[in-house]
């Protein structure tokens, strides 16, 4: 439930109905904007009647959220969330591009990478450690010693990291170096894995599972959004169809859908999404027309030879080329690309 306050409303009258919504075992989420000043009332709301709040003083008008999820939905919060990320904003204006390798596979090539990808425009490192394989037979990831030599390339570079996290129990190692933790597809219903994230103050990366639909990978966030963590970027990231030309199909409408129910910063993946480099750029320039507010796309020095998606991996000379037409779309979009102004950790 929305609790919108008439604009010349006065603390002590928003202080008087955040105390009476406390009161009906309500939780309290303020959002004030520069409209105006809404009191979301989160909890079991659908048996209250509005007139319980519509008649405290300051109050204008008391309005249903209509969807599930709450915290995520623009009904909620109207303007874009602006998040973050190393001194720039992504979300507003500017538009992130993550890259690096699937896997850290160790110290000199992801060092390598990070400095390629930043010469090429890039606003961010990405880099597995943990990886989710589909065999256990193949290469799992480097665990702590990857993210120390992540940690390095950032100090290099000035990149903030981001990288995936699979359980749990990685989460205390992860929040030490990471700048923004990557939730996989096959986790994005991992809800024990979400809550803890969400007591976190770790900036967040959501991927849209394999099968999930749109309110799926909402309702996702909001676990992470209900327990304190607001810093979260949703990631389409292919969906599986009858289609196999390609790995996944790009779900290119989930863009607009999604900017129009959410105020969560929207991010791409056109290298799982098509499974193949020779259609990861045209993909890329797609959802930045579509209106995504950036991309995560996989780089590789030596794609032959890398131990995981060395068939969907950019060759540093194709990702610049890449972002160079992402750049002139941003700005036909009147939107610039991102650029690093300071590392988040060091
Ligand atoms: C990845 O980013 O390397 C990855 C495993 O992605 P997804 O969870 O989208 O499959
Ligand atoms: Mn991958």
């Amino acid at each position: 439930m929305m609790i919108i306050m008439k604009s010349h409303a006065t603390p002590q009258q928003v202080e008087h109905v955040i105390e009476h919504v406390r009161a009906v075992g309500l939780a309290v989420h303020l959002s004030q904007g520069i409209e105006a000043t809404i009191i979301g009332a989160i909890g079991e709301t659908h048996n209250l009647p509005t007139e319980l709040f519509e008649t405290l003083e300051g109050v204008d008008m008391v309005q249903r959220i209509t969807q599930p999820y709450k915290l995520a939905s623009r009904q909620f919060h109207p303007e874009n969330s602006v998040f973050p990320l190393a001194g720039s904003a992504i979300g507003g204006e500017e538009i992130a591009i993550m890259a690096g390798p699937c896997s850290v596979e160790s110290r000199s090539q992801i060092i390598e990478t990070a400095h390629a990808v930043k010469e090429a425009g890039a606003s961010a490192l990405r880099g597995g450690v943990f990886k989710p394989r589909t065999s256990p037979y193949a290469f799992q990831g480097l665990g702590e010693e990857g993210l120390e030599y992540l940690a390095e390339a950032r100090e290099q570079t000035g990149l903030p990291i981001v990288v995936e996290i699979m359980s749990q129990v990685q989460l205390d190692v992860m929040v030490k170096y990471v700048d923004v933790l990557q939730v996989g597809a096959r986790n994005m219903q991992n809800f024990n894995l979400l809550r803890a994230i969400g007591e976190t103050k770790t900036s967040v990366l959501l991927k849209r599972g394999l099968s999930a639909t749109i309110e799926e990978l909402l309702m996702s966030a909001e676990y992470i959004l209900s327990g304190g963590n607001k810093q979260v970027m949703l990631c389409e990231r292919g969906i599986r169809t009858f289609e196999t030309a390609t790995r996944n199909t790009t779900d290119i409408n989930a863009i607009p859908v999604l900017k129009n129910l959410t105020h969560l910063p929207i991010i791409l993946d056109p290298s799982h999404a098509t499974g193949h480099a020779d259609y990861v750029a045209a993909i890329a320039r797609a959802g930045i027309a579509a209106g995504a507010d950036g991309l995560i796309v996989e780089v590789h020095m030596d794609p032959a030879h890398a131990v995981s998606d060395g068939k969907q991996s950019l060759k540093p000379e194709a990702f610049a080329k890449m972002v160079k037409q992402v750049g002139q779309i941003a700005q036909i979009m009147d939107r610039r690309l991102a650029s690093v102004r300071f590392p988040v950790k060091q």
